[in-house]
């Protein structure tokens, strides 16, 4: 996820502000037990707050109840699809800047993270 790394930051370091952000948006195969798992792993919160900063999609403030495959697809869409190309990541905590100039695997997490 998102999150500074930086050596002593531990408040506020997490999820990293965007700016200036260039997206793309890619294909990837929908694979719902992988999604299922993920909504469960993912800090909520910070997924939901990244995804509206970035203008991606307005999501629910909480998971709901009943996961469908449609929501799932939503979520799939977000995280797997959409790709920060171009711009900063910056840390609320220490101001670090963490630029990004030719793209990052996924906008919000690592597969291997899941
Ligand atoms: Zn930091």
């Amino acid at each position: 996820m998102l999150m500074c790394h930086v050596k002593g930051c531990a408040t506020d370091n997490f999820p990293l502000r965007i700016e200036d952000a260039e997206l793309e948006q890619v294909e990837v195969e929908f694979n719902e037990d992988f999604m299922r798992r993920m909504i469960n792993k993912i800090e909520w919160g910070a997924f939901v707050q990244t995804a509206f900063a970035l203008g991606v999609d307005q999501l629910p403030a909480t998971v709901p109840e009943n996961i469908d495959t449609e929501f799932l697809q939503r979520i799939h869409r977000v995280a797997m699809e959409t790709k920060l190309k171009e711009g900063k990541m910056i840390c609320n905590g220490c101001k670090h800047v963490y630029p990004v100039t030719d793209g990052i695997p996924n906008m919000l997490l690592q597969e291997t993270e899941v």
